[in-house]
């Protein structure tokens, strides 16, 4: 059988990935999350011949990507914070700009035995990381998506990491185990149904529309959970919302019409963008 190296498989992936207008260096992201073999380990194997059954798996790999699906549900792997997290079709793939939030919180919030909640938490990026860094703060993840926390659960052992995960609603599995929390996070589905011109096809067609779209511009949730504040969150708490860049302003009056007391504040995102809308209840 004529010799088929790494080196090779992966320039005929490249190619069929420009060929589709992909991005090429999918290429190697693909091998190295299938087979665990980086950059330097291509350079030290890259001439080594390729077994069949791993050429199979990486070229139907490839052709997944090359179809249009983001790479993370072809290898089943993303990663977020310096973690790789299991993501499917179930759950949205952890963006870089939540990983600014996480840290956002971190920095903001003491590990002082508060209790903090993550409100849809798909993967569990959100929840786990900060769980991850906090030893006397308890977290608890919620989401409406059984499946959803099937896959947070898995990420929760890959993690070695143990919190409460909840089924339901925005609050009401908090409300009704009368569980009280000291600070809300929640990066909920937020794009409106008008801004799907506005997104790309790959989004559209492959993650989940339940983590994407909300009513009422994308604020529908956002507002549901400004309303109900009382029913989980202790007085003085604090909420971070992750948000859309343009929803600060009409989110923020909001705040302010239902709260009058409490004072929203923004965090812009490394780009630039709006991204975090932050306050302390006050009623
Ligand atoms: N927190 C994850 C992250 O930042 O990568 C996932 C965010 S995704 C934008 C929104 C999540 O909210 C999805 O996992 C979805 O299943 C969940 N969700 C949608 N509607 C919900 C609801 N009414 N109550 C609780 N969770 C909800
Ligand atoms: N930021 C994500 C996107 O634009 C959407 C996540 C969300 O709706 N919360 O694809």
């Amino acid at each position: 059988m004529q010799h088929y190296s790494y080196n090779r498989m992966i320039e005929e992936a490249e190619a069929s990935l420009v060929l589709s207008d992909r991005e090429p260096r999918v290429a190697l992201l693909i091998l190295e999350d299938l087979f665990d073999m980086d950059r330097t380990r291509l350079m030290i194997n890259g001439e080594e011949g390729v077994p069949e059954n791993r050429r199979i798996l990486y070229e139907a790999a490839v052709e997944r990507a090359a179809a249009g699906e983001p790479y993370q549900y072809v290898t089943g792997f993303g990663w977020f914070f310096g973690h790789r997290l299991k993501v499917n079709e179930n759950t949205l793939i952890p963006r870089n700009e939540t990983e600014e939030l996480v840290d956002f919180v971190l920095s903001r919030e003491p590990d002082d035995g508060r209790t903090v909640v993550d409100i849809g938490t798909g993967t569990g990026a959100i929840g786990l990381l900060l769980q991850k860094h906090w030893n006397n703060n308890r977290v608890i993840l919620t989401d409406v998506s059984d499946k959803a926390l099937e896959v947070a659960e898995e990420n929760a052992e890959n993690l070695k990491i143990s919190t409460e995960m909840l089924q339901g609603n925005l609050f009401e599995p908090l409300a009704d185990r009368g569980i009280e929390v000291d600070c809300i996070v929640s990066n909920p589905p937020y794009i409106s149904y008008n801004e799907r011109n506005e997104m790309g096809d790959s989004v559209f067609d492959h993650e989940p529309h339940l983590a994407l779209f909300a009513e009422d511009d994308g604020l529908a949730l956002y507002k549901r959970m400004i309303e109900e504040l009382p029913s989980v969150l202790r007085k003085g708490g604090t909420v971070y919302f992750e948000i859309g860049w343009r929803q600060y302003e009409t989110l923020s009056s909001y705040v302010k019409e239902v709260w009058p007391a409490s004072r929203p504040q923004l965090k812009k995102d490394i780009n630039g963008n709006d991204r975090i809308l932050f306050f302390r209840w006050e009623d």
